[in-house]
């Protein structure tokens, strides 16, 4: 038989990924996995986000995976040259300069397709234009916002039963409530400030305009009752193609994935090698929350109270850096750093850490968390069962699925939902609530049954990458179908 030259064809994919680390990091994995089906990837961003991104790409093949560049709109939204990403801004108010920058990079990535149009635009949901470019261009769009499909379908679901606004079905009690036709029972009793849901609800709306949705997750961990719950409320179909880390196999490919590291691999891995298997509480709250002093001081009291080993990550504010006695004082009991150092008993990383790599050592045996989406999924395909301590953004929802529907992980209890994790919070979470939480994921019957599961969905993941996996069918069959879609076009 002749071979189909047309289905032969590459296809020609421009990513766009969002300004800030927990978007372009899994989303970039995700163009490595469609150049590493032989597909032409262009993603286009910034300069100075070039240069983050140059050492997570060094194993892509440049020749199917390409980056092109547009200049941050810095003068015009009045930020100082080279910051051109959220992860990398000292306040909110210059993460709201970057996303205002992103809105205007409609008008030089509108010039690029115009030249060099692609078969599919695949881009980031924070992209507020995507849709109008996607139409105006008659170009194919998939989007991406880096969430979880049981998280999008409750945030949906909750969307079209209007319940932020209304929110008085009270079955469970004052102020909280049940989603309704949901497939599993989930009461919240947090939500989120008006404003963060109008603006998500907002987004996802538009989304829904695009021709498919973009999963980093595998199907086996949303459920197919989520799934088939999803496309029955929106009509729109969703490709579960993750966990995206796992693309990661080799220690150097982990480390090089995000920010360069503020501690050096080798040092890293020669401190985990010298721990026992799951003996390491590693805590680090994503690439944009920062907490207050005095909560960093009442995490410090609970590990030390806890006696376990860890890895605390620590980040800090670009401009901001003071390592001196006076500043540590207020996040750290005092002598906090000078004894756990001389008992080898923590490493404490000021900085970006190398997060995939450490979740995946073997001595890592829990992971407090923000539960931004990326930390949960990275935990889960390593199979670490986690803390959970939302802040912001859509974190509470997968606290709920982490916590309540899979069992892999338990809650510190933390309530308060903020706007952008940078605030001061109302609520302290105290030392002894902290500490308990720790004991019961660090040792016990419960934390055995805990981590036995959290095991079993590492296992389901990586078979889900694999060769004939759910993850790797989904992603020869949405290149299938976008060359479809490519051939159709080309005989309108
Ligand atoms: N990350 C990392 N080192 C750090 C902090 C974050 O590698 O010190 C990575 C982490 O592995 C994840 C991303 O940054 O891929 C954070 O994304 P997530 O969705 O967890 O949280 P966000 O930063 O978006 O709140």
């Amino acid at each position: 038989m002749e071979p189909n030259v047309e289905v032969e064809r590459p296809l020609k994919l421009h990513f766009i990924p969002f300004l800030a680390a927990g978007h372009m990091i899994p989303l970039c994995d995700i163009a490595t996995l469609f150049a590493s089906r032989g597909q032409h990837v262009t993603i286009i961003t910034t300069p100075s986000n070039v240069q983050f991104l140059t050492k997570s790409l060094s194993s892509a093949d440049p020749f199917f995976l390409r980056l092109h560049t547009v200049d941050f709109p810095s003068q015009q939204v009045g930020l100082p040259d080279g910051v051109e990403s959220m992860t990398n801004t000292p306040d909110p108010a210059s993460s709201v300069k970057i996303y205002r920058g992103a809105v205007l990079l409609h008008e030089p990535i509108q010039d690029f397709m115009e030249k060099d149009p692609p078969d599919c635009i695949i881009g980031d949901f924070m992209f507020p234009w995507l849709n109008e470019l996607a139409t105006k261009l008659r170009i194919p769009n998939l989007a991406f916002n880096g969430f979880s499909l049981f998280t999008v379908s409750l945030m949906e679901s909750i969307r079209i039963n209007h319940l932020l606004h209304s929110n008085t079905d009270s079955e469970s009690g004052s102020g909280s409530f049940v989603v309704p036709n949901f497939p599993h029972r989930i009461t919240l009793s947090s939500t989120p400030p008006k404003v963060l849901a109008g603006f998500l609800e907002n987004m996802l709306e538009k989304e829904l305009k695009s021709n498919g949705l973009i999963v980093n997750n595998f199907a086996e961990l949303d459920g197919e009752e989520c799934i088939q719950h999803y496309e029955k409320i929106t009509s729109h179909k969703a490709w579960h193609i993750g966990p995206a880390s796992l693309i990661r196999r080799t220690v150097q490919e982990k480390a090089d994935r995000g920010q360069e590291s503020a501690v050096s691999v080798h040092e890293c891995l020669s401190w985990l090698n010298s721990k026992g298997d799951n003996s390491v509480l590693y805590i680090c709250f994503g690439s944009v929350c920062h907490y207050p002093a005095k909560q960093l001081y009442e995490i410090a009291c609970a590990i030390e109270a806890s006696g376990y080993e860890f890895i605390w990550v620590v980040p800090v504010k670009k401009g901001k850096e003071d390592n001196s006695e006076e500043e540590k004082e207020k996040w750290l009991p005092k002598g906090f750093e000078e004894r756990n150092i001389e008992k080898n008993k923590g490493l404490i990383i000021r900085g970006w850490a190398p997060q995939v790599m450490i979740l995946s050592h073997p001595a890592v045996g829990a992971f407090m968390t923000h539960c931004g989406w990326n930390s949960a999924v990275e935990a889960v395909g390593a199979g670490v069962p986690m803390i959970t301590w939302p802040v912001a953004g859509e974190q509470f929802y997968n606290e709920k699925l982490i916590t309540e529907v899979r069992g892999i992980g338990v809650k510190v209890g933390a309530t308060e939902w903020c706007l952008t994790g940078f605030e001061e919070r109302e609520k302290l979470v105290t030392r002894d609530v902290i500490e308990k939480a720790v004991r019961r994921l660090m040792n016990g019957e419960e934390a055995i049954q805990i981590r036995s599961r959290a095991q079993e969905f590492e296992e389901k993941a990586r078979r889900a990458v694999q060769k004939g996996g759910s993850s790797e069918k989904n992603l020869l069959a949405l290149i299938d179908d976008l060359k479809r879609l490519r051939d159709s076009r080309s005989l309108e």
